[in-house]
């Protein structure tokens, strides 16, 4: 993508109000727009690093068998009187009335909605177990939004549901479910903590919160300095000693980016779920609820991948691969520039066939075309925004045949001829 063309603009001076770093680097670098406190836009920057985020997810559900549907983001209110949620539930619960005066209610989660489903779907045990899993729209009235995307009014969240015939089923889900959300946080490069915590809201018996440890997190979950086992601070009982290993517990603060709840048989009760075994007698099936809050990870990210100068992506969820960057203002260098981008970019149409779920195998390139800005405005610009290859073309370069590459999370560059450049990306870390 030409930089001159991108629907986007980068901010010089942090934004008034913006006290997480996350939230200033992802106004300052263009990402996202805010139209209230805790509403906000994904601009075409930060769509890409929000898409990369949810193709990593869908492709690891997609092998372990999840099936993918969506559901609306308005319920009938019957769904949430069903099972009394619609009483139990705080004022985070956003009501509202048709023309017709019909009530209705804002998905905040889609436990009702998913139920029901279910109670039309499932019949016998051996259609079990079944996850199925969505992107959608979640909408909070939180009384105090905060933090850029840390909490949002409304945000997008992956939340998958689980059923199983009964409580030894639901434990084999529920763990593979651990295991599939660890495997994503190491592919996005969040390093998460499994920390037990209390059901709440949701009811039902068992629960865990993925948790990064980070400044800004509101949480405070009690880490053993040496074995590792982390609780969240609620529900610690002994707050001093781990329970695993009897040394000390660190109180840190943390954010979560992901919760996992053993629903059990609440909501397959209220919404009347039933399967029939074998003998043709009929139980209640057994439900579990997983999800990530996608702006948060996303956040989550750049809290802790930054340096004084901007955003450090890493390279499997950078909005772009290669910023390529002409510097010094002359027809010469913007030749071979363009040259360039053209070759490295025709690398996206060249890989046929992909993975089948339409995304691009090869270099998507920032062109940093933009004549009017000077060498030190686009250097600005780049460190800011993140992407994890710099390209530079200047005269010196050029008189060397060659370009300069920079990684943006090390200090030195590097000449490179510009005939290898293919081969470079070929054998890179990311491109084998
Ligand atoms: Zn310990």
């Amino acid at each position: 993508m030409r930089q001159s063309q991108i629907f986007t603009k980068t901010i010089k001076e942090t934004p008034k109000g913006a006290t997480f770093i996350s939230h200033q680097l992802l106004l300052r670098g263009g990402f996202i727009y805010q139209f209230a406190s805790g509403i906000y836009g994904l601009l075409p920057l930060g769509l890409r690093v929000f898409q990369r985020i949810e193709n990593i997810i869908r492709e690891e559900f997609e092998k372990i068998g999840i099936q993918e549907l969506l559901m609306p983001l308005l319920h009938p209110a019957e769904l949430w009187k069903k099972t009394g949620r619609w009483e139990t539930t705080g004022k985070e619960l956003w009501k509202i009335k048709s023309r017709k005066g019909e009530e209705m209610v804002l998905a905040m989660t889609h436990e009702e909605t998913v139920a029901a489903i279910a109670a039309n779907t499932i019949r016998s045990e051996a259609e079990l177990p079944v996850i199925v899993n969505q992107f959608q729209i979640k909408v909070r009235d939180e009384e105090r939004p905060r933090g850029g995307l840390l909490r949002l009014r409304e945000f997008i969240m992956q939340d998958a549901y689980s059923f199983d015939r009964d409580e030894k089923d639901l434990d084999v889900s529920f763990q593979k479910m651990i295991e599939v959300y660890k495997k994503i946080f190491k592919k996005i490069n969040l390093p998460v903590m499994l920390v037990k915590a209390s059901a709440g809201l949701m009811g039902g018996s068992d629960s865990y919160e993925f948790m990064v440890v980070a400044e800004s997190g509101e949480d405070r979950i009690a880490v053993c300095a040496k074995c590792n086992f982390a609780a969240n601070v609620e529900i610690l009982k002994n707050k001093e000693k781990c329970s695993q290993c009897g040394m000390e517990m660190k109180i840190k603060k943390s954010i979560e980016v992901a919760h996992t709840f053993k629903l059990g048989t609440k909501y397959s009760k209220a919404m009347n779920i039933v399967c029939e075994n074998k003998k043709g007698e009929k139980q209640f099936v057994q439900m579990g609820c997983y999800g990530i809050g996608l702006e948060r990870a996303m956040a989550t990210i750049v809290e802790i991948c930054h340096d004084e100068k901007g955003i450090i992506w890493p390279k499997e969820i950078a909005p772009f691969d290669v910023h390529l960057i002409p510097i010094e203002n002359n027809q010469k260098i913007y030749n071979a520039a363009e040259i360039l981008y053209e070759k490295l970019s025709s690398k996206n149409s060249d890989s046929s066939g992909g993975n089948g779920n339409g995304q691009k195998q090869g270099i998507e390139v920032l062109y940093d075309d933009r004549k009017e800005k000077t060498a030190g405005e686009k250097f600005a610009d780049a460190d800011l925004i993140g992407i994890p290859t710099r390209i530079v073309v200047s005269e010196r370069t050029l008189a060397k045949d060659s370009v300069e590459i920079k990684q943006r999370n090390e200090k030195n560059s590097e000449l490179i001829k510009i005939e290898d450049i293919n081969l470079l990306f070929l054998i890179g870390q990311k491109y084998k």
